[in-house]
């Protein structure tokens, strides 16, 4: 994998760093957040979960091919928002939990509309439509990743990230 040595460790704690400053400010960080690359996918662009060692922590997962340059800032910090949504909402967080389901209703566009920031929703929607395939085709098989989209039917975009 192309590794820019920029979008590191550091990098990464900063964009959470800013995403909560900028738009969650009103959201108590009440335990220790960590945010962390995860495994390369397809589909899952971050995840919230806690960890494992010490159920007290949240963790935040990054696809680790937000490192390629090609992929815009803003489609990352939209991601770090997305899962910051869920923090927000209760998942693997310790606040209270808002609702039954993470994404049902249209939850996580609302949050972002709430915040103002129903722009960054669609435009991250937009640029993965129109580059994530290409990208993906540089760091799996493109075989696999083309009968895999001809072949299964999907409801949600194929790309939005899962809790
Ligand atoms: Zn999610």
């Amino acid at each position: 994998m192309k590794i820019d040595s920029y979008r590191n460790q550091n990098w990464l704690e900063s964009l959470l760093s800013y995403v909560w400053g900028a738009h969650f400010s009103d959201i108590a960080r009440s335990n220790q957040i960590k945010i962390i690359f995860g495994k390369k996918a397809k589909r899952r662009l971050g995840s919230i979960g806690l960890d494992s060692n010490d159920p007290s922590i949240s963790i935040i997962r990054i696809n680790p091919i937000f490192q390629d340059m090609e992929v815009p800032q803003f489609v990352v910090v939209a991601t770090i928002v997305h899962e910051m949504t869920h923090y927000a909402h209760g998942f693997n967080s310790p606040l209270q939990q808002k609702q039954q389901h993470p994404h049902r209703g249209g939850v996580i566009k609302q949050e972002f509309a709430e915040r103002g920031l129903e722009y960054m929703y669609l435009e991250q929607q937009t640029w993965l439509k129109e580059n994530w395939p290409r990208i993906l085709d540089k760091y799996f098989a493109p075989t696999t990743h083309r009968s895999s989209t001809r072949s299964v039917k999907v409801i949600l975009p194929w790309w939005m990230p899962r809790l």
